[in-house]
């Protein structure tokens, strides 16, 4: 009877574990869209799509500079005008961390009853050069316009909202970098930033900036269910991802970065178009946006300057089930991990009153480690073992929830086998004490370094460690609650780690899985002999799902292959480069003329596949125009002028020349955290080359011979080229700034100057 007692609360465990898991996922669900015939006040994805569709027109790329973003910038001040906001159009010429341009950044205000400390919505409108940025970031812009359209159906807020809608995003944060230095920006107190980064899922917080918890207090009021952790930010902050956010809180300001991150397939290609937008995440930038600005705006600025005195603190802060923003301030941290050390040490102490050794309880405890690090292993092993076979053809494929599936599926058989072989020697309170570690271990770690993180560890130790001070005798079930905290904080990370960091995210989902269901082991291994039939059928799933991913095509209507292709060369020889971010199909290369092995293209321009020789590019010209020492620091300048009328230009200068004495036109480069960077070259460009050249001056040391590089680039290809260009897009498609011709001509500058300024 007590055994048949204790089965039922097994199964009952494994039944909330399984539950949490999944429930787990909704904070990661975009709401559903918010039709046309909505309350003026409401955000209607369907009334943003509609003006999306107008802004874009045609859906041709609109990068900074073309005639196509005029087009958009114009439609976009019409749409602002056909809702009352008069919008301003600041034509500026600025740099950002290596890029120079003229921008023109869309600004506009919806007045409040008081100016100070205003919010600003912020988005971006260029697209970069391969795709139409429907997403990234046209949903930004959209709800912006039908965010003030909402803001404008209600009654005044109590402080100013500033729109903008930036140019020169994508190609280094330029527009921001000219907005900053705007008057207008003085007023600005608070930031919420749109971006996109493929073309669904939810609209996360994916950064904020240092003492947030304030913002977060006010995220966790205007909304309640916000999707994105503190996690998040620490990931974002870890991957080498720049928006327009970066500038503005560079400038001191406090805000949201929202953003959407899945569909990462077809971020920067042309398939980042409307028919692909997710109108529930449109839904929720807008649900996101307006909610954050009403309560944002809706203070009067000095109660919040009162507030923001002393200290400012960060937040651990994390969605539970889609249901609820949970958060605490860092500084609990150390006591959070303190009292779970504490329950886990007790927990040890205990048992070993009752009757387990010391050092079974120990050896258990290492085993447990060992494990992971086998599960690790063997997670890295299936993904290098299906590369070899094909399966990961590009970043993401087609192939993405099979291969999920897949690493999810591996760690259970391992898992199952490890634990049982621990049980059996160490006996079950020991397993289920040494199930705790990882998370002890995480948890301390996350405290000391990435404090985001650290509820991750806190609550599964601190959850299972009071359970098992009140059930001590039925390990079965504290273990257990650890994993069923563990299931809805770390499931979520364990399947998105792909869709985040692409394939060499997979091993990471076999190991958080194993994480996961690590402390369920005991409950697992009660089942007796069904748990066999599990771990069969994890070693059938893992076999079916690889196959499956094996057998289906990594390219579709809907994901597309990667690959560009650059015309390069100077006035001696150039040629057509194939540049594939993924494997291309077997025969095209030969097909379509290039060479099996990829070759330097030029010291500073990467790889390609090169083709034979085309017709050569005129070189572009470069002319020392000065050349002295000033206060010991040689200072040359050099005009670079484009004798074929290429939209972009610039230099390309030795990595270790000082960033700082670098002027295009005059004006500094932008500080950026890319700067200290090691770089064998660097190269500085300037969009919107005028006919004439463009002067780019830098200082180096006295006494130094210099190899420097001018070139000049333009969109697409010679016309010659063209069918190798159809060739490609019958399976590929361009990504980023697409296709381009660079031509360049290097020169040497002596070690003394040749002409005293
Ligand atoms: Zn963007």
């Amino acid at each position: 009877m007590q055994s048949e007692t204790a089965r039922w609360a097994s199964l009952a465990v494994i039944v909330l574990f399984v539950l949490s898991a999944a429930l787990s996922l909704r904070g990661d669900q975009p709401p559903a869209s918010v039709g046309i015939d909505a309350p003026a006040t409401v955000f209607s994805a369907s009334r943003a799509a509609t003006v999306l569709a107008r802004v874009l027109g045609d859906e041709q790329p609109h990068p900074t500079g073309s005639a196509a973003n005029a087009r958009v910038r114009d439609r976009i001040v019409a749409e602002l005008a056909r809702i009352g906001v008069q919008a301003q159009v600041q034509r500026r010429f600025a740099c950002g961390a290596s890029t120079c341009a003229t921008v023109e950044n869309i600004v506009a205000r919806i007045p409040g009853t008081n100016a100070d400390q205003a919010v600003l919505l912020a988005a971006h409108y260029d697209s970069v050069g391969a795709g139409p940025g429907a997403s990234d970031d046209g949903a930004g812009v959209a709800t912006l316009i039908e965010s003030a359209r909402a803001l404008l159906a209600g009654p005044p807020l109590a402080r100013d909202v500033w729109l903008l809608a930036s140019d020169g995003e994508e190609l280094g944060l330029i527009g921001a970098e000219a907005f900053v230095r705007e008057p207008e920006f003085t007023r600005i107190a608070t930031v919420i930033n749109l971006e996109a980064r493929g073309t669904r899922g939810a609209s996360l917080l994916i950064e904020t900036q240092p003492g947030n918890a304030q913002i977060i207090a006010a995220l966790r009021r205007a909304l309640p269910r916000a999707s994105g952790s503190s996690l998040d930010y620490e990931i974002y902050r870890s991957l080498p991802n720049d928006t327009d956010f970066t500038v503005f809180s560079r400038e001191g300001r406090e805000g949201l970065n929202f953003a959407w991150a899945k569909g990462a397939a077809r971020y920067h290609t042309p398939l980042d178009n409307l028919a692909h937008l997710d109108r529930g995440s449109l839904q929720h930038h807008g649900d996101n946006a307006l909610a954050m600005t009403r309560e944002l705006a809706g203070r009067a600025p000095s109660a919040t300057a009162d507030s923001a005195g002393g200290v400012a603190q960060d937040a651990v802060f994390f969605n539970l089930f889609g249901a609820t923003v949970a958060a605490w301030p860092v500084m609990l941290n150390p006591f959070l991990l303190a009292l779970g050390l504490a329950l886990w040490l007790a927990l040890g102490v205990r048992l070993v009153r009752r009757g387990s050794r010391t050092a079974t309880l120990a050896f258990a405890s290492i085993a447990v480690l060992a494990l992971l690090a086998v599960l690790a292993g063997l997670g890295w092993g299936v993904h290098v073992l299906l590369q070899a076979l094909g399966a990961m053809a590009a970043m993401w494929t087609a192939q993405s929830a099979l291969l999920v599936a897949t690493f999810v599926a591996l760690a259970l058989p391992p898992m199952l086998l490890g634990g049982y072989a621990v049980q059996r020697w160490c006996g079950l309170p020991a397993l289920a004490l040494a199930t705790l570690l990882p998370f002890a271990i995480v948890a301390a770690a996350a405290v000391a370094a990435m404090p985001g993180a650290s509820y991750l560890g806190l609550l599964p130790l601190l959850a299972a460690g009071i359970c098992a001070h009140l059930v001590l005798g039925r390990p079965v079930l504290w273990s257990a609650v650890a994993a069923v905290v563990a299931a809805g904080l770390w499931f979520p990370y364990a399947v998105d780690s792909y869709p985040a960091i692409g394939h060499p995210g997979l091993p990471a989902t076999t190991l958080l899985s194993g994480v996961i269901v690590l402390p369920l082991l005991p409950a697992l291994l009660s089942l007796r002999r069904a748990v066999w039939a599990l771990a069969l059928a994890g070693v059938a799933v893992t076999f079916a799902c690889a196959l499956l991913a094996l057998a289906r095509p990594a390219f579709d209507a809907d994901v597309p292959r990667p690959a560009n292709l650059l015309y390069a060369g100077d006035s001696d020889a150039a040629r057509l480069y194939l540049k594939p971010l993924a494997t291309m199909p077997v025969g095209f290369m030969r097909q379509a003329g290039f060479a099996d092995v990829s070759r330097p293209v030029t010291a500073w321009l990467g790889w390609g596949y090169p083709s034979a020789n085309g017709p050569t590019l005129p070189a572009p010209s470069l002319q020392v125009e000065s050349d002295g020492i000033r206060d010991g620091r040689r200072h040359i300048a050099i005009r670079v002028t484009s004798t074929r009328n290429a939209k972009e230009g610039g230099l390309v200068l030795p990595g270790d020349i000082d960033v700082a004495s670098i002027r295009v036109q005059g004006q500094a480069l932008a500080p950026s955290r890319w700067h200290a960077e090691p770089t064998r070259w660097r190269r500085i460009a300037l969009v919107g080359l005028p006919l004439e050249g463009a002067v780019f001056e830098f200082e180096t040391a006295p006494g130094r011979n210099l190899e420097v590089y001018g070139y000049d680039r333009s969109a697409g290809l010679p016309p010659v080229m063209e069918p190798a260009a159809r060739a490609r897009d019958a399976v590929a498609m361009p990504i980023h700034g697409g296709d381009s011709t660079i031509a360049w001509q290097r020169i040497e500058v002596a070690a003394t100057p040749q002409s005293q300024k």
